[in-house]
């Protein structure tokens, strides 16, 4: 298992997705917010980096249904709107901390 690494839905009904690293750190993200940044090859081109995915097609009321633990580097999420082929290394997320102290 990671090390001390969790993930809970938060938010009015599950749209925030809040992860407590293990060093105590804890980010909160809109699920939408990472569902866009998805890198799998279905969302963006993998030789030119092009977007595929649009956001405007991402429900606004989205959720992740489920989560699941890659090794001890990534998460896999599973969205409400059924997608679920996206890894997301915890490196990035947490590149993508939006609070202050990070920003
Ligand atoms: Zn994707
Ligand atoms: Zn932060």
């Amino acid at each position: 298992m990671t090390q001390g690494i969790r993930i809970e839905k938060v938010g009015v009904y599950g749209d925030k997705i809040l992860i407590r690293w293990d060093d105590g750190h804890e980010s909160t993200y809109g699920a939408r917010e990472i569902r866009i940044s998805c890198q799998c090859a279905e969302c963006v081109e993998e030789w030119s980096k092009r977007q595929l995915l649009d956001p405007a097609t991402v429900p606004s009321d989205l959720v992740a249904e489920d989560h699941l633990m890659i090794g001890n580097y990534a998460i896999q999420f599973l969205w409400s709107d059924a997608h679920y082929t996206g890894i997301f290394p915890f490196d990035t997320l947490r590149q993508m901390c939006p609070c202050s102290t990070c920003n």
